[in-house]
């Protein structure tokens, strides 16, 4: 996204509504995001989390200006969410290796995917265990991919996780209309 795009998304706003989401993720990147400590509270003069699962597991999401996104894309439900936010969020941010890159999540890449799920709940679980019926779990896609393979996404901050000083340095450029560029 263009500099001077970003700088008019965010211009005149006294509050700036912010979303944010797991995928197929750890939720690191986004406890990285809560060793900011006291930027938190500074942010929090100028933002206004709109949704997150680090308040409470939000499945809507409504208009915002920024929308952050941690995790590969692994599954049906990951896609769901994402077009979602991707809709609602005039900036979109991938945050962290999964979602800039694929991650670790990417190795199921190398084998079948329903072999794997039949190892999971089947093979390597107790007697009793069964694969669960399909509307009970949302489907896997045929490859776990980065984010940006499906929606268009406006910045990356890469690491696994990435640092609470990287998070920062993003969303500081971005409220000020600039792009976050790689050192
Ligand atoms: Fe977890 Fe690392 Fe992936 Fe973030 S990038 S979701 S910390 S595995």
């Amino acid at each position: 996204m263009a500099e001077s795009e970003l700088k008019s998304i965010l211009e005149n706003k006294d509050q700036i509504k912010v979303a944010t989401a797991c995928l197929g993720g750890c939720s690191g990147c986004h406890m990285s995001f809560l060793d900011n400590d006291e930027f938190i509270i500074e942010l929090l003069k100028k933002v206004n989390l709109d949704a997150s699962h680090m308040i409470v597991d939000h499945k809507e999401f409504s208009e915002v200006e920024i929308g952050v996104v941690e995790g590969t894309m692994t599954n049906e439900d990951n896609l769901e969410v994402a077009e979602d936010l991707r809709e609602k969020a005039e900036i979109l941010i991938a945050w962290g290796d999964c979602a800039c890159m694929g991650g670790i999540h990417t190795m199921r890449n190398f084998g079948d995917k329903d072999q794997q799920i039949k190892e999971c709940y089947v093979d390597k679980a107790d007697d009793k265990s069964e694969i669960p019926n399909a509307d009970s779990i949302p489907s896997l896609l045929e490859k776990a991919e980065p984010v940006n393979q499906f929606v268009e996404v406006d910045a990356y901050l890469p690491g696994c996780p990435p640092s609470a000083d990287v998070i920062r340095y993003g969303f500081e450029e971005i409220l000020n209309g600039r792009t976050p560029k790689a050192s």
